[in-house]
């Protein structure tokens, strides 16, 4: 008998996307149990354990509750759980405008094309700089999406160096700079940005500006 494809699941909502190129838009989020990494900002710690084991067609059917025809993966990390690109795949065969939440760490060579793959890449004030996997530069299409979550005026300036020196803007559809939610004010990144004339859109997070980032949003 065949064995079911599981994962472990915190929670699935449906809510309006807060980031990235779909911010406004309304969104299903499901978001996987589990991250390797410990960021100094990071908002869905509930995330790191606990869950429940869930079915692909359980998850699936969720989903299609919704009737939302955009959906983003997320989490934790959500490929820390391999059964994740299955998922992914077969989001994108249902027809759904797949998104996915990535730290950057793992590798997204197996992620399906189809998704739109938003890699958060690790700045050195996130504590978590020296996870990058910097093959996935190479694997990324114009399909996808590159944030950084800037701390500081360092992170800003390594960000910066990160842009020229793998040509980003050539090779995304989105290159995002994010401002660390209470720790760099929004309005002195988007200084920086002008003045460096920098090819990236500075990102605010909606749902926390909406809901402040209660879970289930
Ligand atoms: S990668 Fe994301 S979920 Fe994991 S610790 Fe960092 S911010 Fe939190």
């Amino acid at each position: 008998m065949a064995v079911a494809t599981t994962l472990r699941i915190t929670e699935i909502f449906h809510s309006l996307q807060g980031e990235a190129r779909t911010v406004g838009l309304p969104t299903v989020f499901v978001r996987l149990t589990g991250c390797p990494l410990r960021c100094v900002y990071c908002d869905t710690a509930y995330a790191f354990s606990g869950g429940e084991l869930t079915t692909l067609d359980d998850i699936l059917e969720r989903v299609a509750g919704f009737s939302c025809t955009r959906v983003c993966v997320t989490g934790g990390e959500p490929l820390a759980q391999p059964e994740c690109l299955s998922l992914l795949t077969a989001l994108c065969d249902r027809g759904y405008d797949v998104s996915l939440e990535t730290s950057g760490a793992m590798p997204i060579a197996g992620a399906d094309t189809r998704v739109s793959r938003v890699l958060d890449l690790k700045t050195p004030d996130s504590g978590e700089c020296h996870r990058n996997d910097w093959s996935n530069i190479e694997q990324l299409t114009p399909h996808d999406q590159i944030k950084f979550v800037v701390c500081s005026r360092t992170d800003y300036e390594w960000a910066r160096f990160k842009l020229d020196e793998f040509k980003l803007p050539t090779r995304v559809s989105d290159v995002l700079f994010s401002p660390s939610y209470g720790v760099v004010e929004p309005a002195e990144l988007a200084q920086w940005l002008l003045d460096d004339r920098l090819a990236a859109r500075l990102q605010l997070q909606l749902h926390k500006l909406l809901w402040n980032d209660a879970p289930g949003h």
